[in-house]
């Protein structure tokens, strides 16, 4: 099928890539001039895992192109509107973006074919019949008030995570389509036809999980489908702050978070993915989601307060981060700290709402100096960012030589894997914040660390005496945040919490 997809940021261009994968013939349109010159030159403006080699193949199966043209939408069958719409400081989301696409696209639509329009961008529920006056606004203005043209509206929220964002649009979990006419069911089955069935041969990566081998479609009017997306993204958020709930309380009374996670996580009512305590979410979703929802919540008059509770739990988390450094260091004037991880999660260089910008300007204010090591995320933090003096750093030791503190923000497994005495030897003081629970609080204690984790109260209880023996008995046990349960033989098994 011939596709146009206005917007080519992290979801066009990904969905841009998988659709001319399977074979049909994709144009993303970007009204960022310089955008579109990277990609034409087949650069990504983006880092995200595999996207570059999927566009390479795409490029010789259905064919992609990039433009700031909007001449493509005339012949194509599907139009997918992927344009930002972030927060305005009210909560609500902007529309800017997606109405002026809107009219853009309405007055380029031919009577040649039936169009669909899709609607990606998440957006605040009613905006498909907003899409459709914006359409037809576009269309009066270029042939006149009477004039119309073949097409419907339809939603398609969008799933995808960063950092996998590619396997999540290959292999989703579900797609899930809002439709209002049987001719847009039908030629979105289509399009999605090779996703639903999965019969397209995978690249080798990412590769098709074993038991990936039909999708479900969920099929809903356009505003459940605009609300399925902002309830998902509000109960993932939830989960998390809620997980980040249980661990301050873990603190105060002595228990392991890691440890509690993973014994209710067990319950298949709850689930085990998404309970990760830490200095909480960030990224260009959740938090403007949960004020666009909370805002047209309140237009009805209706106050949202679980939704309400999640943002504020998710704030005081990256708080958190400078009352430890302080407690630890007392003052943080002209203390140098180091930051592992810039970008809100690994995989990807988005630092959208990220906490480390938070807790970097936090640090500055309190007359800190601070310095970074990012595997993927400097060269857009110093862009984007120039109002932070950041020192960035070469490597994980340059980052952690001479500083009083080093701040885990970010889960790369760069971090994980780090060789942790090296680490502390390279610091003038060796307090580490742990803000992702990556390392075992004993290891890093035998490593030299004044070790902090998040909801680890256990942690901090003095080792009761033992003999030299124990050590070895310890070394080989599983680390604190690990569950000792047994199945049902009697042979022991560890769960691996997160
Ligand atoms: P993005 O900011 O990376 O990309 C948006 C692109 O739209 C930009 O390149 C911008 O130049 C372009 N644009 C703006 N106005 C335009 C116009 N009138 N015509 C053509 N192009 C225009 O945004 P994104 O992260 O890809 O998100 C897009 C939408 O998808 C948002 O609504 C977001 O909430 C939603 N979403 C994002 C993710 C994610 O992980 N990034 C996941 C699910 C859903």
């Amino acid at each position: 099928m011939r596709v146009t997809i206005i917007g080519a940021g992290y979801v066009g261009i990904t969905t841009g890539a998988c659709l001319s994968y399977l074979g049909h013939r994709v144009t993303c349109v970007d009204t960022d001039a310089a955008k579109v010159e990277t990609l034409q030159r087949g650069e990504l403006p983006i880092y995200e895992n595999h996207l570059r080699e999927l566009l390479h193949l795409a490029r010789v199966r259905g064919g992609i192109d990039f433009t700031t043209e909007f001449e493509s939408v005339a012949e194509s069958d599907v139009i997918f509107l992927a344009v930002g719409t972030p927060s305005r400081p009210t909560g609500e989301a902007d529309l800017s973006f997606l109405e002026s696409a809107a009219r853009r696209v309405g007055s380029s639509l031919t009577r040649e074919r039936h169009h669909v329009i899709v609607n990606k961008s998440t957006v605040p529920i009613g905006t498909g019949n907003l899409v459709q006056s914006l359409l037809n606004e576009g269309i009066h203005a270029r042939h006149g008030q009477n004039s119309s043209m073949p097409f419907s509206v339809a939603s398609n929220p969008e799933f995808l995570r960063e950092g996998s964002a590619v396997f999540d649009s290959l292999y989703p979990e579900r797609i899930v389509l809002g439709v209002e006419s049987g001719t847009a069911m039908e030629m979105l089955r289509e399009l999605y036809r090779p996703i639903l069935e999965q019969r397209f041969e995978a690249p080798s990566l990412p590769a098709r999980p074993e038991d990936c081998r039909e999708v479900p479609l969920i099929v809903t009017s356009l505003s459940s489908a605009e609300m399925i997306k902002y309830a998902a993204n509000a109960f993932l958020a939830m989960k998390i702050s809620f997980a980040n709930e249980a661990a301050n309380i873990c603190e105060k009374v002595g228990a392991d978070v890691t440890q509690v996670m993973a014994g209710i996580g067990l319950d298949s009512r709850i689930g085990a993915r998404f309970l990760n305590a830490g200095i909480g979410w960030g990224g260009s979703c959740f938090g403007k989601d949960l004020r666009s929802l909370l805002h047209t919540a309140g237009e009805y008059g209706y106050r949202a307060q679980l939704l309400e509770a999640s943002l504020a739990v998710n704030q005081a988390q990256r708080q958190m981060v400078i009352h430890k450094l302080q407690e630890k260091l007392y003052t943080l004037k002209g203390r140098s700290i180091a930051l592992f991880g810039l970008a809100f999660k690994p995989g990807t260089d988005d630092l959208r709402d990220a906490p480390s910008l938070q807790i970097a300007e936090e640090l500055l204010k309190r007359g800190a100096r601070v310095r970074a090591y990012d595997p993927v995320a400097m060269p857009a933090c110093r862009q984007q960012h120039p109002e932070l003096n950041i020192q960035y750093c070469n490597s994980i030791l340059d980052a952690a030589s001479g500083t009083h503190a080093v701040v885990v923000v970010t889960e790369w497994t760069e971090f994980a894997a780090m060789d942790l005495e090296k680490v502390a030897q390279a610091m003038a003081d060796r307090v580490l914040i742990d803000g992702r629970n990556l390392f075992d609080p004993e290891l890093a204690r035998k490593a030299g660390f004044d070790y902090s984790g998040v909801g680890r109260g256990s942690s901090r209880r003095r080792p009761v005496e033992h003999d030299a023996s124990d050590d070895a008995a310890a070394a080989n046990s599983a680390p604190a945040g690990d569950v000792q349960t047994t199945v049902p033989n009697g042979a022991p098994l560890t769960m691996v919490p997160g």
